[in-house]
C-alpha cells in the first residue's frame, strides 16, 4: 500500500485587503485609499516555503506582515492553523504571537545597540516566558548562536561588533528563541552583500529542514527564493498575479509580469546571453489602480480586452495559477530553464503599451 501524504495548510488567507486611508484637508478627511494589498489569497502547508516576489509597492511586505497582524489588514481572512486571526483580540493574539515570528531586512534597526547579543536573546525568551532559570537560560542562548552559526562567545558582545550577515544571523537565533512554527521572512538578504546573501539562504535552507519550519519568504528578486521555495507567488500591485510550484514557475511562467522578472536575472555563463524584457512606463499607483488587468500600461502581450477585462487567478495547469486572459501565450514567450533559444530572444527589448 502507498502511503499517502496529507499536507495541512498551517496558513490560510482569504481575500485579504490592507488599504491605508489617504487624507487630506483640514479635518483630515478620507479622500482615498492606497490599496498596498487588494484582494491576496493563498494557503502555506506545514513545513512549506512560500516565496513571495515583486518589485517594490506590489504590497509583499505589506501581505507578510498583515498576516501577523503587525499591520491590521482591513478585510478578508487570515487563519493560523485554523484560528481566525484578522479580529481578533490582542490578549487572545498574544499566545499565538510565540507561533509566529518576522526576520526583518535590516536586523540592526531593531537591535538595541546597547544590549549585548545574549541579553538580547535572554530578553525574547523572557518576554514570552521561556526563561527557565540562569543556567538553563544560559544554555538555550548558547545553543541559539550555535544553531545559526555564531560563536557562544559572541553572546557578550553588541550589534555593532557584527557584520551585516553576523546581525542577520542574530535576527534569524532571535526568531528561532521562541520556537515558532511559522517565521515571516522579510526581505532576509536584500540589505547584504550578494557574497553573503547565498550564505543566509543557505541557512535559512538548512534551519527550515531540520525543524520543520514553515516560511513566508518576501524577496523582489525571483533569484533569491528560487532554491529555497516549494512554491513563488508573484506580485504586482496589490495582488498575486502568479502562484506556483517552484519548478513549474521558473520552466513555464505562465504571466507576462512574471517573464519579464526571469528575464532580468543574468545567465552565469559569459557565453550566453538572454534578452532582457525592460517593461516599460512605472507601477501604477496602488492607490488608483488601472482598468481591467492592472498589468496592462505596462504589458508587451495585451490587447483591447486587457483594457477593460480584470482577469481573474485561474487554475491554468495543476497547481499552476495565472491572473491573464493570455496565460497559455506568455508561457510560449517564456525562456527554457537554460536560457535557450525562445520566442523572446527574438523579441528582444519591449516596451509597454499605452494605457
Ligand atoms: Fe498582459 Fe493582458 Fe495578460 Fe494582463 S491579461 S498580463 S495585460 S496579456
Amino acid at each position: 500500500m502507498t502511503d499517502v501524504i496529507v499536507r495541512t495548510p498551517l496558513v490560510e488567507v482569504t481575500d485579504l485587503r490592507t488599504w491605508f486611508p489617504i487624507r487630506k484637508g483640514l479635518f483630515s478627511r478620507v479622500v482615498g485609499h492606497v490599496k498596498a494589498v487588494d484582494g491576496v489569497s493563498f494557503t502555506v502547508d506545514a513545513g512549506e516555503v512560500l516565496g513571495v516576489v515583486g518589485e517594490s509597492g506590489c504590497g509583499k511586505t505589506t501581505t507578510g506582515r498583515s498576516i501577523l497582524r503587525l499591520i491590521e489588514p482591513t478585510s478578508g481572512s487570515v487563519k493560523f492553523d485554523g484560528q481566525e486571526l484578522v479580529g481578533l483580540p490582542r490578549r487572545d493574539l498574544q499566545p499565538l504571537r510565540r507561533q509566529m515570528q518576522i526576520v526583518f531586512q535590516d536586523p540592526y534597526s531593531s537591535l538595541n545597540p546597547r544590549m549585548s547579543i545574549g541579553t538580547a536573546l535572554t530578553e525574547a525568551l523572557t518576554v514570552h516566558g521561556l526563561a527557565r532559570g540562569r543556567q538553563a537560560t544560559h544554555d538555550r542562548v548558547e545553543e541559539l548562536l550555535t544553531l545559526v552559526g555564531l560563536s557562544p562567545s559572541h553572546a557578550a558582545r553588541y550589534p555593532h561588533e557584527f557584520s551585516g550577515g553576523q546581525r542577520q544571523r542574530i535576527g534569524v537565533a532571535r526568531a528561532l528563541a521562541v520556537s515558532p512554527r511559522l517565521i515571516v521572512a522579510d526581505e532576509p538578504v536584500s540589505a547584504l552583500d550578494v557574497s553573503i546573501q547565498a550564505q543566509i539562504v543557505n541557512l535559512l535552507r538548512d534551519l527550515q529542514r531540520r525543524l520543520h519550519l514553515t516560511y513566508i519568504f518576501v524577496a523582489h528578486d525571483l533569484s533569491v527564493v528560487e532554491h529555497i521555495s516549494d512554491r513563488v507567488a508573484v506580485m504586482y500591485l496589490g495582488r498575486i498575479v502568479e502562484l506556483a510550484p517552484s519548478r513549474a514557475l521558473y520552466r513555464s511562467p505562465m504571466h507576462p509580469y512574471t517573464v519579464a522578472l526571469l528575464s532580468a536575472i543574468p545567465i552565469p555563463d559569459p557565453d550566453r546571453r538572454r534578452s532582457r524584457i525592460v517593461l516599460g512606463g512605472d507601477v501604477p499607483s496602488p492607490s488608483n489602480p488601472p482598468a481591467g488587468c492592472r498589468f496592462h500600461p505596462r504589458c508587451y502581450m495585451a490587447q483591447a480586452i486587457c483594457r477593460t477585462d480584470d482577469p481573474p487567478l485561474r487554475e491554468v495547469a495543476p497547481g499552476h495559477l495565472s491572473a491573464c486572459h493570455f496565460a497559455e501565450q506568455a508561457m510560449a514567450m517564456a525562456p527554457g530553464k537554460d536560457g535557450e533559444a525562445t520566442g523572446w530572444e527574438e523579441t528582444g527589448r519591449l516596451g509597454g503599451t499605452e494605457p
